[in-house]
């Protein structure tokens, strides 16, 4: 053991640790680059804050996307076009080529790794429509969502963690990741952790660490995404001086059950739901003629909250729209979509066998996060290079931005996301990785800088609690960074976040131990939040265009010429954000395909 001295307090205990890898996080992506790597003969950490098969990634319920073709014909091209007109041209296209082709390997590895998808009659994988997804270049509704009933993410997380005990890989269970260790020539070295159990600290040197630390969707007040979903990679990477991409594009489910947030699956419209207003009238029919209720996210977000604000809106309040199940029969909802019966018993009151479900747009996914190419590795882009790499970085999952989902992700193309580019990442580091290199020395100071920030927020005697901060914050972003947004109401949420960066600064802990101080956590966590949620609310309110997720009320149109670019935005440790711009890759990486030139999106 080593002694890292501090000031304040005396002396923090750090362990050190050598692995070739270190993953953080243990959600599809983590779990899928871990047992890469293991099998590549990497040693290989993984370092999660809380129980791998508690990952988010749990609850994704309806399908992961991949042409198989199982239930009518189907091309990877096809479900390549959809993505790229999803993400409303701002993905890059190589990057999506590369995970539809590879979607379909993909999926098979997982039902070979023994995912229990659920069977056609003649027993192969189930599929069912998803939004967005279609066949011939926009036809008609594909069946290529690959289902485990509405438990498909149970189905594959457990999988994957069952499979990564088969290789030597360690678990460092509830280990909370603090920062980054970066050295001066600009390589990452290694990370921090803290472990919640028993207070003592953790500094992993690596050759290469991974972050996989999943999204941010608690930076909202209403969100589908666990109490964990706190951006913790992005921070740490804005706070490396890297900057995170595209962080603007935050994507609402239009069926968050209302009020409570809990997510009503697509899938349950691609079985055959749909949605209605006050008036009872299946609405999407004039928004979306073709897709109609299977319509892309943003699109039927958009249209919910316009009934809504033409006052055909459901019940007392007139503030909530109405998703129909009753008429597909208790058999079917029984069979293929067990989970959100029970959701919607218990967040609703809802017996979804006979009457709706009262759903509301609610914050579902974040298009944005760390950089990377197709290799999975971070970039540090440069005015010279736009691809310019980190040594020693990778970012995988939600955390990662490939650009794949681009200002749109299509719904199902997220597992599929994890394990293509988890897989991706144990297949570059088992060409960049030597097993068992030796490493240079850690620079001196290694990891103060992260205990420091830890002693200065075990020890702030401000006046406002975490919580209380934390929940400004949230009512900020949902407020000024919602589904639709104008420049009047962005230039207010810019101006409310700096006061509440600088309210940081009256942040009361009032647990000082080091076991199990949920308060620290919750603590840091919120600062993670922070970084995340100013970079999202500049971002938008530079961005003078409607793309995707981003709807300007000042600015309707898409605008190709000045914007179809990447924002890159770094923040500054007073929060101050920088913002820079990188091309949108225009190419293929194979001739197989052509790239799709941008038109108008119409579902
Ligand atoms: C309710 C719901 C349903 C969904 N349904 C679908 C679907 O049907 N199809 C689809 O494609 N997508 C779906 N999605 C989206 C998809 O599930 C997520 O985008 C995806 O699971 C994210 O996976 P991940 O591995 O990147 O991160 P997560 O699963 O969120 O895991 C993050 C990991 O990082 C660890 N971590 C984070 N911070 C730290 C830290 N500081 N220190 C240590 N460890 C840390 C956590 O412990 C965790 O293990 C759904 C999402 C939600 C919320």
């Amino acid at each position: 053991m080593n002694a890292i001295s501090k000031p304040s307090n005396g002396a923090y205990n750090v362990v050190d640790h050598t692995y070739d890898v270190v993953v953080v996080g243990a959600g599809g992506a983590g779990l899928r680059a871990t047992l890469g790597m293991g099998a590549a003969g990497l040693k290989t950490a993984c370092v999660t804050k809380v129980f791998p098969t508690r990952s988010h990634t749990v609850a994704a319920q309806g399908g992961i996307g991949a042409a198989l073709g199982n239930m009518g014909e189907d091309d990877w091209r096809w479900h390549m076009y959809d993505t790229v007109k999803g993400s409303d041209w701002l993905g890059d296209q190589d990057a999506i080529e590369y995970m539809c082709r590879e979607a379909i390997p993909a999926v098979y590895e997982l039902e070979h790794f023994g995912v229990p998808f659920s069977r056609t009659e003649d027993g192969r994988i189930y599929q069912r429509p998803f939004g967005g997804h279609m066949t011939e270049y926009g036809k008609a509704p594909a069946m290529r969502a690959c289902a485990a009933a509405d438990r498909t993410g149970h189905a594959i997380l457990h999988t994957l963690y069952q499979q990564s005990l088969k290789h030597e890989v360690e678990f460092f269970v509830e280990y909370f990741a603090l920062d980054l260790i970066m050295d001066d020539e600009g390589a990452c070295r290694g990370v921090m952790a803290w472990c919640l159990e028993d207070g003592s600290m953790h500094r992993f040197r690596a050759q290469t660490v991974v972050l996989a630390t999943g999204g941010y969707g608690r930076a909202y007040l209403s969100c589908t995404s666990a109490h964990t979903c706190t951006g913790d990679g992005n921070a740490m990477v804005l706070r490396a001086g890297l900057p995170t991409q595209d962080m603007e594009f935050v994507q609402f489910h239009p069926t968050g059950i209302y009020p409570a947030g809990c997510l009503i699956t697509e899938g349950a419209r691609g079985e055959g739901g749909y949605l209605t207003n006050s008036e009872g009238e299946r609405f999407m029919e004039r928004y979306a003629p073709t897709a109609k209720d299977l319509a892309s996210r943003d699109v039927v977000s958009r249209s919910m909250t316009l009934e809504i604000n033409a006052g055909r809106g459901c019940g007392p309040n007139k503030d909530h729209i109405l998703l129909h199940l009753e008429h597909l029969g208790a058999d079917i909802l029984h069979e293929r979509l067990p989970g959100i019966s029970e959701t919607a018993r218990v967040f609703a009151g809802v017996d979804v066998t006979k009457e709706p479900i009262p759903v509301l747009p609610t914050v579902h996914y974040n298009m944005g996060g760390i950089p990377t190419n197709h290799h999975t590795e971070v970039l540090r882009p440069t005015k010279d290079n736009p691809d310019a790499t980190v040594p020693g970085l990778m970012a995988v999952g939600e955390a990662a931005c490939v650009s794949v989902h681009g200002a749109n992700r299509l719904g199902t193309n997220s597992l599929l996301d994890l394990v293509v580019f988890g897989r991706a990442a144990a297949q570059r580091a088992a060409e960049t990785v030597k097993p068992s290199a030796s490493q240079p020395p850690l620079p001196p100071k290694a990891g103060e800088a992260a205990l420091d920030r830890l002693d200065r927020t075990r020890h702030a005697k401000g006046g406002t609690k975490v919580a209380a901060l934390r929940e400004t914050l949230q009512r900020t972003m949902q407020s000024h960074a919602a589904v639709f947004r104008n420049s009047e109401s962005l230039k207010q949420g810019v101006a409310k976040m700096q006061q509440v960066w600088k309210a940081l600064d009256d942040m009361s802990v009032t647990d000082r131990s080091l076991i199990w101080n949920s308060d620290l956590m919750e603590a840091l966590e919120l600062q993670n939040l922070m970084g995340n949620a100013m970079v999202t609310m500049v971002g938008a309110e530079a961005r003078t265009e409607s793309r995707g997720a981003q709807a300007h009320d000042d600015y309707p149109e898409r605008d190709d010429v000045n914007w179809m670019k990447h924002t890159l935005a770094w923040c500054g440790d007073d929060g101050s954000v920088t913002l820079d711009y990188r091309p949108v890759k225009m190419q293929t990486l194979t001739n197989e395909v052509s790239v799709f030139p941008p038109k108008k999106r119409v579902y």
